[in-house]
């Protein structure tokens, strides 16, 4: 077990709230957000894989708002170089994590640099959670919908992302029209990418959901 991970369960049996002394329970040397540990963990990754999901959402909420670095990953020596807190909620299945993290401003666009826990080297955290989604366990079905309904489905900018690049401007993610499920449509930053999508992915993705839709359809 990492100092990280026995400093967090210790943190677990503390009478009082969270807040950014948790860090320094019982270790000042881990008393900045961003350390990273001996397993390449900053405390933001792994509060973001914990479970319980409460837990982890918590912890969360006490470290970003210790000024912790929402997008730091997991260092070119690590075992999964490049993964990004986001990428830890969605390998952790923590949905509601996964929320906090866009609504605060993570970076969808961030990539992986190493193959790693079944995903390829140069994979999005909407790219894991897809491949996830895809395996059929509807545990990482709600954490797929959660990055679907806030990144772009090709690129992975998040509206808040895309109105920083346009400087300042106010830009919404556009969703596919063609989809049937109104509240899970992909969503896309602009024509470039959906038409990227559409050709890789999305075409056959699309006609598959309106088919599976008309079938739930008819059985009813
Ligand atoms: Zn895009
Ligand atoms: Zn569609």
């Amino acid at each position: 077990m990492s100092e990280l991970c026995a400093l967090l369960i210790s943190w677990l049996f503390l009478p009082t709230s969270p807040s950014r002394g948790l860090i320094v329970y019982d270790n000042p040397s881990l008393a900045a957000p961003d350390h990273v540990d001996s397993d390449g963990m900053t405390p933001l990754c792994a509060a973001c894989e914990l479970a319980p999901a409460k837990v982890a959402v918590a912890l969360a909420v006490a470290l970003l708002d210790g000024d912790a670095d929402i997008d730091l990953a997991t260092p070119a020596t690590s075992d999964y170089a490049g993964f990004t807190p986001l990428m830890y909620a969605v390998a952790g299945i923590n949905p509601g994590v996964a929320k906090l993290l866009l609504k605060r401003g993570a970076d969808g666009t961030k990539r992986t640099t190493q193959a790693a826990g079944g995903h390829a080297a140069g994979s999005s955290a909407l790219g894991m959670a897809r491949l996830c989604a895809d395996s059929g366990d509807p545990d990482y079905a709600e954490t797929f919908t959660v990055l679907r309904k806030r990144c772009c489905s090709t690129c992975g900018v998040t509206s808040p992302g895309l109105a920083a690049k346009t400087a300042g401007e106010k830009k919404h993610l556009k969703r596919c029209g063609n989809c049937p499920a109104r509240g899970s449509r992909a969503r896309y930053c602009g024509e470039e990418c959906q038409r990227a999508d559409w050709v890789s992915r999305h075409r056959r993705e699309c006609a598959e959901a309106r088919r599976a839709r008309e079938a739930a359809g008819t059985a009813v």
